[in-house]
């Protein structure tokens, strides 16, 4: 066994960026075994998936056309059929609200260990060294499988896999035990209301604790109206309930990769960075030189947010 199968994800229609990273982790994976890259999708428009899918380094696409929406007991039967036929010696899947439904059960389904929320993975002979965080990333673990094995992995610690493949787009049989299929899944809906998904913004104009009043977030909701981007916060704003659960970024938020994160009265707690340490292009806007996000910005602005913020939005919205 030395093959790797990785699973897509998809959101309402759409692909999400982490199917994109967990083949680029997969074809790392393959590389170190000398085994094929095959890519499972399951349900969703598959045949417009499978085209997607085809990036560079993948050996196979196997789609799996059965119905629209995620469903735990159909993924996890498809995912030990295509295990059974495929024999990889490792299954990755995202380690997204989907994926760390259904990477378990086909674990234990097929009696195998699983590491989850893996930010590195490479291979020692027949082991498997994962990468965790722990402390809220203030210090790396590893955890070491033998064998076969399945793993989560977070996202935006990969890069996406680009450039067009020659991987055969096959569709995969399944045969589903409607019988054994206990839930189904009727829609979908963002926690906190609303349909705004921060993790897909290109530019994030986010918000923290040094707004000081919810009455002042207008000003921020007016510098994103200029620059055409999305609020998103760190945790105070939300549990002060100023923003919806769905806008928080960091560890127990959204992990978000935009082109730009303007990082306005936010400190930079390890916590939030989890978050948003990916993002192209880091702005601060902090009177504190000495906050940790000063030191991960790109441009880091020591001023106060009250007199830079309107400057920006007079500039970019004018
Ligand atoms: C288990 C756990 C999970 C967590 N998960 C998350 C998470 O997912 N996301 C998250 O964000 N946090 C999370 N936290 C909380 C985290 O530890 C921090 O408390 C939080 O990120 C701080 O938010 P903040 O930067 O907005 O506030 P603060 O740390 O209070 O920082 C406010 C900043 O604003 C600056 N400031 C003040 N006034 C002005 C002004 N006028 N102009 C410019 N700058 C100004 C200050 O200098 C300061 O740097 C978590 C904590 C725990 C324990």
């Amino acid at each position: 066994m030395t093959d790797v199968l990785a699973v897509a994800d998809h959101r309402r229609g759409e692909l999400r960026d982490v199917s994109y990273e967990v083949i680029t982790a997969g074809r790392q994976l393959a590389d170190d075994t000398g085994g094929d890259l095959h890519v499972a999708v399951i349900s969703g428009t598959v045949d417009k998936f499978g085209e997607k899918l085809n990036r560079e380094g993948v050996d196979a696409v196997h789609t799996v056309d059965h119905g629209e929406e995620f469903n735990h007991d159909v993924y996890t039967q498809v995912l030990t059929q295509l295990y059974d036929d495929l024999a990889p010696q490792y299954v990755l899947a995202p380690n997204s609200v989907n994926g760390l439904d259904y990477a378990p059960a086909v674990a234990n389904a097929l009696d195998l260990p699983i590491v989850t929320d893996t930010v590195g993975l490479e291979t020692d002979g027949e082991t498997l060294v994962a990468t965790r965080e722990m402390y809220g990333g203030k210090v790396e673990v590893t955890t070491e499988l033998e064998g076969t094995a399945v793993a989560t992995i977070r996202g935006a610690e990969w890069s996406g896999a680009e450039g067009t493949g020659d991987a055969s787009i096959e569709a995969f049989d399944a045969e589903i035990d409607e019988d054994a299929v206990g839930s189904t899944v009727t829609g979908f809906e963002e926690v906190g209301g609303g349909d705004v998904d921060i993790s897909e913004a290109d530019v994030l104009v986010s918000v923290g604790r040094g707004i000081e009043e919810e009455e002042n977030l207008e000003i921020i909701h007016e510098l994103a109206d200029a620059l055409d981007a999305t609020v998103s916060s760190s945790r105070p704003i939300v549990d002060s309930g100023w923003l919806p659960k769905n806008r928080q970024v960091g560890q127990s938020g959204k992990v978000v990769t935009p082109d730009v994160y303007i990082a306005i009265g936010i400190s930079g707690a390890v916590q939030h960075v989890a978050g948003m340490k990916g993002s192209d292009t880091i702005v601060a806007i902090n009177t504190d030189p000495n906050a940790p996000i000063m030191d991960i910005a790109d441009y880091a602005i020591h001023d106060d947010l009250f007199d830079v913020v309107p400057a920006l939005t007079e500039e970019f919205g004018g």
